[in-house]
């Protein structure tokens, strides 16, 4: 198997006495989608911050693409190849879908002094911007602006924002939440088209979702990993049965 793109090792973060994420690890590969699930108060989302460098952990390591950016602030993290979406707190609504993407794909050109590296950067970034409107589904809705689409869309859009900065890793918080069937069955579409480039971490709790599209899937309670593997496997857990999925 190749390497891993992203590898938490015995990550553990304690707020006070509680250890909301303890001693987890896992490897995301490029073309799979690793979907971590878990009741309210897991620590799921406490994970997708560490691993984002939103929040320092207390012990453990972060590699990306083999090199150690534990303790690493967010920026430069997403300089290094990880993506996150911040749920819609990045959109600007008065502007249009293909202005959020666009300043989007700048946010990350690279701050060149010289008249011709720039004029190659403005290309470099358009292109970018255009890929990311296209892959992310969004190339119809491109003059519209983002506080007209739905919230379907909007969420969609996100997406096309961060890959506008062309991460190798993606790690998505729910980006079913409050999704209706036909917005979830395109937002599933896109996750599979997803895929194909990136490593993907997907916390969900639409579990039809989950197990559509998952490749592996790690199971939380309380901070910690209690199974991990095949989606049919995992499913089939005791442990997992009782704690989560036979509710
Ligand atoms: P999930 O996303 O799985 O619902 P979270 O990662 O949001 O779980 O939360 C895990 C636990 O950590 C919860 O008990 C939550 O109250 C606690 N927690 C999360 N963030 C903080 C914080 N900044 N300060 C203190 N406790 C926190
Ligand atoms: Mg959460």
């Amino acid at each position: 198997m190749s390497e891993p793109l992203l590898r938490a090792t015995q990550l553990t973060k304690r707020f006070g006495g509680l250890a909301a994420v303890n001693d987890v690890s896992l490897d995301l590969f490029r073309g799979r989608i690793h979907a971590v699930i878990g009741p309210n108060g897991a620590g799921k989302s406490t994970l997708t911050n560490l691993l984002s460098g939103d929040l320092p952990p207390t012990t453990g390591r972060i590699e990306l693409g083999g090199r150690d950016v534990t303790g690493r602030k967010p920026e430069r993290i997403s300089r290094a190849g990880l993506g996150r979406s911040y749920q819609k707190t990045n959109i600007f609504l008065p502007f249009t879908v293909w202005e959020n993407v666009r300043l989007a794909a700048q946010s990350r050109a690279p701050r060149a002094a010289h008249w011709l590296a720039r004029a190659t950067s403005f290309a470099d970034t358009n292109a970018r911007a255009e890929r990311a409107l296209e892959l992310a589904g969004l190339a119809p809705r491109r003059d519209m602006v983002a506080g007209a689409i739905s919230h379907g869309e909007q969420r969609q859009l996100e997406i096309a924002m961060t890959l506008a900065t062309e991460p190798s890793v993606l790690l998505l918080d729910e980006p079913l939440a409050g999704m209706g069937t036909v917005e979830a069955e395109r937002m599933v579409a896109l996750l599979q088209r997803l895929k194909v480039e990136h490593a993907v971490l997907l916390v969900e709790h639409d579990m039809d979702a989950v197990f559509a599209l998952a490749d592996r899937l790690t199971v939380m309670v309380n901070g910690q990993v209690i199974a991990s593997g095949e989606p049919a496997q995992v499913r089939a857990d005791e442990n997992v049965q009782a704690a989560y999925l036979g509710e």
